[in-house]
């Protein structure tokens, strides 16, 4: 089951990812992680990789693709994998078409409203506790140790509606892309569980 997973920021993407990683036996493959991991193992990948981003600069289009591919050339990636942050552009799609086929491509849908509140809601304690203002009743201490709650600087409403706003200009095209291909799978999760939206997933997946 060769995957990739698309849901804007806060749609929970990590979570399904970790699920259908799980149901399928397959590598849940982040851009992010392989970045790291490179950076880390001192390839020559992640230097290349590193010199931009020490600069500030965006990685370019052919640097992402090589890092990509060569991780999908690894032996767990056999049985197929879940591609999660690429590609990001329809010419990265592009160049991801020209050595492997993707079987579906995964969007969570989830409307901007329900995404601003989840996040723009929550409260975090210094001792690592989360909290929703949706079920903190007002109150602004950790009922584990005491402490006093307090918002990061991302999940600050117009910082979350920012993200939203480019998630969407970045991924319209990519959208459009892999509907056209008939590869898009939309699974609504708007009032849904997590394991409702999981069960979702699964069903779609039979069918590819
Ligand atoms: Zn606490």
């Amino acid at each position: 089951m060769k995957l990739i997973l698309l849901g804007a920021p806060g749609a929970g993407k990590g979570t399904q990812a970790t699920l259908i990683k799980e149901a399928y036996a397959i590598p849940h493959i982040s851009t992010g992680d392989i970045f790291r991991a490179n950076i880390k193992g001192g390839t020559e990948l992640g230097r290349l990789a590193k010199n931009y981003i020490d600069k500030g600069e965006l990685v370019p289009d052919s640097v992402v693709i090589d890092i990509v591919k060569d991780r999908l050339m690894e032996a767990d990636c056999a049985n197929g994998f879940i591609l999660d942050g690429f590609p990001r552009t329809v010419a990265q799609a592009d160049a991801l078409a020209t050595f492997t086929d993707i079987d579906a491509v995964i969007n969570l849908v989830v409307d901007s409203d329900v995404i601003i509140r989840r996040i723009a809601g929550r409260r975090m304690c210094a001792c690592g506790e989360t909290y929703n203002t949706a079920t903190l009743k007002g109150s602004e201490i950790c009922a584990k140790c005491g402490g006093k709650l307090y918002q990061r600087e991302d999940d600050r409403e117009e910082t979350v509606k920012n993200r939203l706003a480019v998630y969407e200009k970045e991924t319209a095209p990519l959208i459009a892309y892999y509907r056209d291909k008939k590869l898009l799978i939309d699974i609504d999760c708007n009032g849904r569980t997590i394991s409702e939206t999981d069960k979702n997933i699964n069903k779609a997946l039979s069918k590819v």
